[in-house]
C-alpha cells in the first residue's frame, strides 16, 4: 500500500483545507406571503409555488393548550 514519504505540515493542510466551508443555502421569498423559500421548493407557510396554491395548509389553531 502506498505511504506518504512526508508528513503534511499545517500550512499544506491549512492551504488544502481553505476551500473547505459551509455555504448558506439560497433563498428566494414567497410570492404569496414573503416567507424565505428554497429554490424549486413549495413554500412550507404557505403552500404556494409559482404564485398559485399547491398545498392546501392547515389553519393554525389559536393557542390551544
Ligand atoms: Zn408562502
Amino acid at each position: 500500500m502506498a505511504v506518504p514519504k512526508r508528513r503534511t505540515s499545517h500550512a499544506r493542510q491549512g492551504k488544502r483545507r481553505s476551500h473547505l466551508h459551509v455555504t448558506a443555502p439560497q433563498t428566494q421569498f414567497c410570492s404569496n406571503c414573503g416567507e424565505a423559500v428554497l429554490p424549486h421548493h413549495l413554500c412550507s407557510a404557505c403552500g404556494h409555488y409559482q404564485k398559485r396554491e399547491v398545498v392546501v395548509m392547515e389553519q393554525q389553531e389559536a393557542e390551544g393548550k
